[in-house]
């Protein structure tokens, strides 16, 4: 079942090589994980620090472990040690723990800006505004141990494709204008969009995504 749902969704994507398949592996024991790996997957997406650090521990090394969903500044330095990248940065401060702790552990963490997109009241997430004031402050400007790879975001949870389209074409401006003023510098190179998730993954690789984050449609719905 597994490796059918894998194939099918490997298959849609042959025609962007670009494009990343995050395999969103939260709530999944880690024998169902195991499995996802031999069928050739590597880059998987966990929302809870906890979680992933156990799942971390028990799994073969050579898996790229994304956080994508909220994180807390406290929590930070469980994840340092190994996250590949942090996809849900929403402020300064927060950035500022990364680098902080990346620096500990003698790192240099990759992350993603995550912008509200969505109309639904979500409570994460910056607006344009928000992430412009971010990359322009000298605090940002001091910060050498996290790189900020791109953006990521979600559309809203709606079945009106047109609105879903319009969300990914809003982020896909917003990366290209925020790519246009920031030149890669010692820690921004801008180079991804996620963006996509089981029910919009290929509008979103239409609008330009560059990671899609896969969870249900690989592993069967979460209870
Ligand atoms: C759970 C989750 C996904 C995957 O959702 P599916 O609909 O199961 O594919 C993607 N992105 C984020 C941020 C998530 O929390």
């Amino acid at each position: 079942m597994l490796t059918e749902n894998i194939k099918i969704i490997q298959e849609e994507l042959a025609a962007f090589p670009k494009v990343k398949l995050i395999a969103v592996t939260k709530t999944k024991p880690v024998e169902t994980l195991l499995e996802a790996y031999q069928c050739g997957l590597r880059l998987f997406g966990e929302n809870k620090v906890q979680e992933m650090t156990a799942k971390y521990e028990a799994l073969p090394k050579d898996i790229h472990w994304h956080l994508i969903g909220h994180l807390q500044g406290n929590k930070v330095k469980y994840i340092a040690p190994f996250v590949s990248m942090i996809q849900s940065i929403d402020s300064l401060k927060l950035l500022q723990e990364v680098d902080k702790q990346a620096k500990k552990n003698d790192r240099v963490i990759d992350c993603l800006l995550q912008v509200f997109i969505a109309q639904e009241e979500t409570k994460f997430g910056l607006n344009e505004h928000e992430l412009f004031e971010l990359l322009a402050s000298d605090d940002f400007k001091n910060l050498k141990n996290i790189r900020i790879k791109g953006l990521m975001g979600m559309a809203t949870n709606t079945d009106n494709t047109t609105q879903i389209h319009r969300e990914f074409q809003q982020l896909k401006s917003l990366f290209e204008k925020t790519k246009q003023i920031y030149r890669p510098a010692e820690n921004i190179d801008f180079t991804e969009i996620s963006m996509g998730m089981s029910s919009d993954y290929m509008l979103a690789v239409a609008e330009g995504s560059t990671m899609v984050r896969v969870g249900s449609k690989i592993f069967g719905s979460r209870f």
